[in-house]
């Protein structure tokens, strides 16, 4: 059974209980985690993963909340002696910096490094990320600071999918990403220069014909998340509930 698990599901700013918005797809013979923050050699494990299992690491976008933990997660693996090639997935903008990150670290002169792969993504709509036996995965566009991507996956022996908005303002991208699926995962940083409201988030859902709705990318610390949920549902008939650290969806 592949299943998704929430590594965290806070927005830039975490606390105790809440890691920065990540997330790993975990397969018979993948693991890709979708973005990369704080310390994966210590919250992997945490949720009953195995480092070494790692295979594929998506970026959606080259804010320090979603990739902050690449450096280290590279150095670990490296010093752990990784032998097996690692795949990462973005777009330019995105592969660029991360790039250049590692050249800040000198990271040419580690020796003997493992394999690492960077594939640019075109920003088209839909694009094929990764294909293998059990789950298909497409990026489109999105509207954040950043250049930046959402994720559609599509899960083949049981026939369901998810969507991932990633951070955004309301879009139809997401809309079209995520028409029909049985899951949509979307942020809910609030209405601010994008990003996207629990209400707004409903409505993304409500016009995408979504099975369920998580609210994802929440304000934490004083703040009460599970008020957000009664605001999606103003606009969403399906039902909604917050996405949290280390729950998982088995698809
Ligand atoms: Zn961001």
């Amino acid at each position: 059974m592949t299943r998704l698990v929430i590594l965290g599901s806070s927005n830039a700013i975490p606390d105790k209980t809440h890691e920065n918005t990540h997330m790993a797809l975990v397969g018979e013979d993948r693991i890709v985690l979708i973005d990369c923050v704080s310390n994966p050699t210590v919250r992997l494990p945490e949720a009953g993963l195995e480092f070494d299992r790692l295979t594929d690491i998506i970026l959606t976008h080259f804010h320090p909340d979603h990739v902050s933990g690449v450096p280290l997660l590279l150095m670990d693996m490296w010093l752990l002696g990784r032998k097996l090639p690692l795949n990462i997935y973005g777009l330019a903008y995105t592969l660029d910096r991360i790039e250049k990150l590692m050249e800040f670290y000198d990271w040419g002169t580690w020796p003997n490094f493992f394999p690492v792969s960077f594939n640019r993504l075109p920003a088209t709509e839909m694009t094929p990320v990764l294909s293998t036996g059990e789950f298909r995965i497409f990026a489109s566009p999105v509207h954040h600071l950043v250049p930046n991507i959402g994720l559609r996956i599509e899960f083949l022996d049981s026939d369901k999918t998810m969507a991932y908005s990633c951070d955004t303002e309301p879009c139809q991208e997401v809309v079209r990403l995520a028409s029909g699926v049985d899951v949509l995962i979307h942020e809910s940083a609030g209405a601010t220069l994008g990003h996207t409201s629990a209400e707004q988030a409903g409505e993304i859902a409500r016009q995408a014909e979504a099975g369920s709705l998580y609210l994802i990318h929440y304000p934490t610390g004083s703040f009460d998340p599970e008020s957000l949920v009664p605001k999606a549902k103003k606009k969403y008939p399906g039902p909604v509930a917050l996405a949290r650290d280390f729950m998982m969806l088995e698809f």
